[in-house]
């Protein structure tokens, strides 16, 4: 493995893929010893358009050629920003019509919580188990695995997480809360899909209590689950959206999106009350403003729909336990996470790269470029297939 990366460089586990990226170009990944690999995670569900869009790196070098950053987000007009926050506000329902620009996925939830207990002057946040929202400590409180908190307790007071998709719990959602905050296809948690109905219940619950609905898309964003947004699979608009990823094409972007009146909360006692240097940079913004072109016009997220028929007419197999997800976003529960290791290892051995979920070590994530070719996606189930066949007869063996 290179030095630098052993030597410099913070781990997060002991065993990094530690893959040596030479270049990446659509749903392909290639690496430094001259292997090919098929991005089958889009880098958990960031590359949605491929890697290397031609229209993204177009915006990017005309936006690197008129201005860098220039100033903390919020003073000045800069123009990929605001024409990028009237596209995206263009595709969603009229109360979603400003856009707070963050950096990552994590701070866009950390802008909404705040959000949501100064508009509704309450601090009780309701959260779900197996949920995931991000690493920094207003996220992490809201991410209902109790073995990545303990470590970082105290988080902040005055959370409760209910079971995902339970309606009973439901009612516990009352007047002291804040907000509740919730993913509409559990990522981390395994690809998990709430019954249907479920969503229109807890909306109605929020509004009855006056607590703002959080909608993390931060993962289901921008066409992957088959909708530009999960939420309209749904049929509920959320009070306030969150989104990052896929969003800026490959570019660090992330948002929180909500009504004008609710944001108007942080403009004042105190003014300033939520500021960030980077948030909505401009070359991100350049870079999400194409991004979004490519989605709309190469109908990426009924693209989306097309390759989950795909996966699933192909995806058979003995060893699949269940089959999850939506979209191009699709979790595969295999019996034990050692048979998933070993068909994730397998496939990485024979030119796919999966990955894992976080909370679930049985599920592995399938999330390909959506508009990877049905010829490579072929390929790809192809050499899976083949990966849970070898498992199984090696388990048979034993
Ligand atoms: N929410 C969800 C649903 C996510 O999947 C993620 C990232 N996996 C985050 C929040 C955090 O995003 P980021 O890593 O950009 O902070």
């Amino acid at each position: 493995m290179n030095k630098d990366f052993v030597n410099h460089l913070a781990w997060t586990s002991d065993h990094p893929l530690g893959l040596e990226i030479a270049s990446a170009e659509g749903p392909f990944l290639y690496l430094k010893n001259g292997d090919t690999l098929i991005d089958f995670i889009s880098g958990i569900a960031v590359s949605s358009i491929g890697h290397r869009h031609p229209s993204v790196l177009h915006a990017v070098r005309s936006q690197l050629d008129a201005h860098l950053h220039v100033m903390v987000y919020g003073e000045f007009i800069q123009l990929p920003q605001v024409e990028y926050a009237r596209n995206l506000t263009g595709i969603l329902p009229p109360s979603l019509d400003c856009v707070y620009f963050t950096m990552s996925g994590t701070e866009a939830n950390e802008g909404a919580l705040k959000l949501a207990k100064k508009y509704t002057g309450r601090t009780r946040m309701i959260a779900f188990e197996h949920s995931y929202h991000g690493d920094t400590h207003g996220s992490l409180s809201v991410t209902g695995r109790e073995v990545y908190q303990k470590p970082f307790r105290p988080l902040l007071s005055d959370v409760f997480f209910l079971p995902y998709g339970d309606f009973d719990a439901l009612s516990l959602i009352d007047q002291q809360v804040a907000c509740v905050i919730a993913e509409p296809i559990q990522g981390e948690g395994g690809m998990r899909v709430p019954p249907q109905k479920w969503f229109a219940t807890l909306r109605a619950r929020c509004s009855d209590a006056g607590a703002l609905l959080i909608l993390d898309e931060i993962q289901t964003g921008f066409g992957r689950t088959g909708h530009n947004f999960a939420f309209e699979y749904e049929e509920i608009v959320p009070d306030i959206l969150t989104l990052a990823k896929a969003m800026g094409g490959g570019m660090p972007l992330g948002a929180f999106v909500s009504s004008k009146e609710i944001m108007q909360t942080f403009r004042r006692d105190p003014p300033l009350s939520h500021v960030t240097t980077f948030g909505g940079h401009p070359v991100s913004c350049a870079a999400a403003n194409a991004t979004l072109d490519v989605l709309i016009n190469e109908q990426l997220s009924d693209r989306a729909s097309v390759l989950e028929d795909h996966i699933r007419l192909k995806l058979k197999h003995p060893l699949i336990c269940d089959l999850r997800g939506r979209g191009a976003m699709i979790g595969l529960e295999l019996p034990s996470p050692d048979i998933a290791q070993k068909v994730v290892q397998s496939c990485l051995e024979h030119g796919v790269l999966l990955g894992w979920t976080l909370h679930s070590g049985t599920v592995i994530r399938i999330a390909p470029p959506l508009n990877i070719s049905l010829e490579v996606l072929s390929v790809a189930l192809e050499i899976i297939l083949t990966a849970l066949q070898k498992v199984e007869d090696s388990n048979h063996c034993i």
